[in-house]
């Protein structure tokens, strides 16, 4: 088993963009359970690393498995949300003008276009689900609220519970506190640790103070490759870190 028991693990993927190495050679594995920041200057090619997890994007070369057993180059993109890997894009994408609670129970519906008037109503187990989670992303108190009425870190934190009402096993997070207050910030770092464990998390983020309060192994990539790893105290210690991220 070349996975050792991981929940995601690339072994020297390669993507290029007309000749252009995206991606050059990546290894990278990520344990169950874990909460994983993943950090690098602009074009180190965080997000075509993401997109190619999600099979939005196909590497050229090189093996990217979900779990042991799970060749994620054999499966569509849908196939591999339906797998259990979330992923949520910088911007909150709620539907406004739903409130909370339709913003998670439309969340398991897989086709988005029925009306959520439409919906069958949750099993209890799924109603029981809903309710651990507004509890987990801080919005037990706003479910009938409008979506649109929530602040921007409130957004993010739906989105993240919509996710969340699928269960997935690994969830990909593209900048989650960019633009949020520093009290949004720290209720975000609070709620990643409670999902860590749970489920594994890969977060790409800028916040260096935000990064230190919730990563205990830190990545860093640069020209589509892992420069770097460790504690951020190790990786911001590194010599050719400072030069990528100061020298350029
Ligand atoms: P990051 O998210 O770390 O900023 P990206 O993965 O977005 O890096 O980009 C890595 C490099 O690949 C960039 O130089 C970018 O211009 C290039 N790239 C990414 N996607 C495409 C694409 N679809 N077509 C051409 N070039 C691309």
């Amino acid at each position: 088993d070349v996975t050792h028991g991981r929940i995601l693990y690339l072994e020297d993927v390669h993507r290029s963009f007309d000749g252009f190495k995206a991606i050059n050679g990546l290894s990278l594995d990520i344990a169950p359970g874990e909460l994983r920041c993943i950090i690098g200057p602009n074009g180190a090619g965080k997000t075509t690393m993401m997109d190619i997890i999600t099979g939005k994007t196909r590497p050229d070369k090189g093996t990217v498995f979900f779990g042991s057993t799970i060749d994620l180059l054999r499966h569509s993109e849908p196939e591999i949300a339906q797998l259990g890997i979330g992923r949520k894009f910088q911007k909150p994408t709620v539907f406004e003008q739903l409130t909370v609670f339709e913003n998670l129970e439309l969340a398991l519906k897989t086709d988005k276009n029925v009306m959520p008037s439409m919906l069958h109503r949750l099993d209890s187990r799924q109603s029981d689900r809903l309710a651990e989670i507004l509890h987990t992303i801080h919005l037990a108190d706003s479910v009938n609220r409008l979506s649109g009425n929530l602040s921007h870190g409130q957004k993010q934190w739906l989105e993240i519970g919509m996710l969340l009402m699928q269960d997935p096993k690994l969830l990909l997070l593209d900048e989650p506190v960019a633009g949020m207050t520093d009290e949004e910030t720290a209720r975000t770092a609070e709620l990643f640790l409670t999902l860590k464990g749970q489920h594994s998390l890969m977060v790409v983020e800028h916040d260096m103070s935000f990064i230190r309060t919730i990563s205990e192994i830190v990545t860093v990539l640069c020209d589509g490759a892992v420069l770097a790893q460790g504690t951020l105290d190790e990786v911001q210690a590194d010599e050719r870190v400072i030069e990528v991220y100061l020298g350029r």
